[in-house]
């Protein structure tokens, strides 16, 4: 056990108060009014206006703190407690308006700036990946332009869908355009699916992205990925998790699944990978949809995977 800084409010012990016991804050850290500073911020996205297929997403933040209650303090793959050495604080969720996409990005945006423009790194929780558009803005407001890892069974770089250039199919191409990540030096890993047509890849493609399709992890594996992943990305890097990555098997509960996606165990193993290679200083899981989550599967999965990213962004932050 790492011994926890006097000013540093540590999660809830669940020795001491249940873990369903009082109100669910993301692994029982405090909340903003709680503390004096904060060096990592979870902030909620509950925003699925931009999805295209299953809907849902919105009561993704509130799932993934419910499956979060388990989470123990110690990391023991990165031999960090990553709640001693820094405040570790929830900040609740953006007030994101579900019937205004472009109300509901700035929302978004907004409460996610105040905490990088305070020192914060902000770890998100969606909703639909449209939300990543509004993180990235944010993130990269101050952090400068990101090098982007995308965890995802999609490109999400399609130009527009039924008229609409935002949508959770799109935001990369938007991202890319705005200037907010760097696709020259992205990696896009798990790709796979059908397609509209072959030209979906050669567009993602153009754009400068690498890409390691799903079936490709048979050949190259978790190590071949984190490879690929190490030799393109560039600090500052933004990691962004689409739970569809993961096969249907264990993410039931996402918008638009897709057979043939890898497990929770290579995705854990793909992300920790980054330790003390990628220095990471954003991140996002998004997709979670608990409506399609019967067994909650997919938000134990997404609160495991937002454990090991706040691991990471505690190790960029030093400790
Ligand atoms: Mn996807
Ligand atoms: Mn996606």
């Amino acid at each position: 056990m790492t011994a926890v800084e006097p000013e540093i409010i540590p999660p809830v012990d669940a020795a001491v108060v249940p873990r369903f016991a009082g109100f669910r804050t993301f692994a029982r850290v405090p909340t903003m009014d709680q503390v004096r500073r904060a060096d990592v911020a979870i902030l909620g996205a509950p925003f699925d206006g931009g999805t295209t297929f299953r809907a849902g997403s919105r009561y993704g933040p509130g799932a993934i703190r419910e499956a979060s209650l388990l989470l123990r303090p110690y990391n023991e793959p990165l031999g960090l407690n990553p709640f001693a050495v820094h405040q570790v604080v929830d900040a609740g969720d953006a007030a994101a308006n579900p019937v205004n996409i472009i109300e509901a990005h700035r929302a978004i945006e907004d409460a996610a700036a105040a905490l990088h423009k305070s020192g914060a790194r902000v770890l998100g929780l969606g909703g639909d990946h449209s939300v990543s558009l509004p993180l990235l803005r944010a993130a990269s407001g101050v952090h400068g332009p990101l090098s982007l890892l995308q965890l995802d069974a999609h490109t999400d770089t399609w130009d527009s869908y039924f008229g609409s250039k935002l949508t959770h199919g799109t935001m990369f191409r938007r991202a890319a355009e705005e200037g907010l990540i760097d696709a020259a030096t992205s990696v896009q890993i798990g790709l796979r699916g059908s397609l509209y047509s072959n030209t979906d890849m050669a567009d993602n493609a153009e754009l400068g992205f690498t890409t390691l399709l799903a079936r490709d992890l048979d050949t190259v594996g978790v190590t071949g990925a984190i490879a690929l992943a190490v030799e393109h990305l560039r600090p500052p890097v933004y990691v962004t998790v689409d739970i569809d990555c993961l096969d249907p098997a264990f993410a039931p509960g996402t918008g638009t699944p897709e057979a043939g996606g890898m497990t929770t165990r290579e995705l854990l193993a793909i992300v920790l990978g980054l330790a003390n290679q990628v220095p990471v200083v954003s991140a996002d899981v998004v997709e979670v949809s608990p409506p399609y989550d019967p067994a909650g599967a997919t938000a134990v999965a997404a609160a495991n995977i937002a454990y090991d990213l706040l691991g990471l962004l505690v190790l960029g932050l030093g400790h």
